[in-house]
């Protein structure tokens, strides 16, 4: 039997930890082959260093981060920060999804909510959201769970629970190979959420910790 194929796709190489790291490790566990594409290196985040050095250091830890989720690579696209509108336009970002997605044939799709107020993780969900609706994907898609007190767009989609009790750790493992961001004041905030998030994700399903998502395809 063919292996099913899984392809996260997000604005940022911490992005598909933060949303799905713990679904990430226990399909690889599974059996399952994940793969991530990465819209930008996020050389923004700290705006006093050159961001080639910014983009090699966080392409080193995107590396390290994929061995600890054991993915099958990360393809980075490039893009730069705050400008993923104008990019995906210029550099003709669909097509070149969309030939992956062809050559790939994931079975599912995971991406951004709609929820997600960060604007290069919105354009990223904008740029999917055109893509189903001209059937360049035909796969599931679901999208990371995100905190926000207007949760209102998502209360007729359908949700998907992961229980990830036992790759929790995992993740987080996988997030703390991120010293470039980890040293950025705010970090210890991002993990403790990341932590909380699962937690009550996982109280209000019945399990320890859990993933949630919405399906959009
Ligand atoms: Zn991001």
């Amino acid at each position: 039997m063919k292996k099913e194929k899984i392809l996260v796709i997000c604005a940022h190489n911490d992005d598909q930890i933060i949303g799905c790291g713990g679904t990430f490790a226990k399909y690889v566990r599974e059996g399952k082959i994940v793969k991530t594409i990465v819209f930008a290196y996020g050389e923004k985040s700290h705006p006093h260093y050159k961001p080639q050095i910014i983009q090699k250091q966080r392409v080193r830890e995107a590396i390290e981060s994929d061995k600890i989720l054991k993915g099958k690579g990360i393809k980075f696209l490039g893009l730069k920060d705050a400008q993923f509108e104008k990019e995906i336009k210029e550099k003709n970002i669909k097509e070149l999804i969309f030939d992956l997605i062809k050559k790939e044939k994931p079975n599912k799709i995971f991406t951004h909510s709609n929820d997600d107020f960060h604007p290069d993780h919105n354009s990223v969900y904008k740029l999917m959201k055109e893509m189903i609706s001209e059937k360049k994907i035909t796969c599931n898609v679901y999208t990371f769970d995100v905190w926000n007190i207007i949760k209102l767009k998502k209360r007729d989609l359908p949700k998907l629970v992961v229980d990830i009790s036992d790759t929790y750790k995992t993740k987080s493992e996988a997030l703390k190979v991120h010293k470039s961001q980890y040293n950025l004041p705010g970090i210890i905030g991002l993990r403790f959420r990341m932590f909380i998030h699962a937690l009550i994700n996982g109280l209000n399903h019945g399990y320890k910790y859990a993933e949630v998502f919405y399906k959009i395809k």
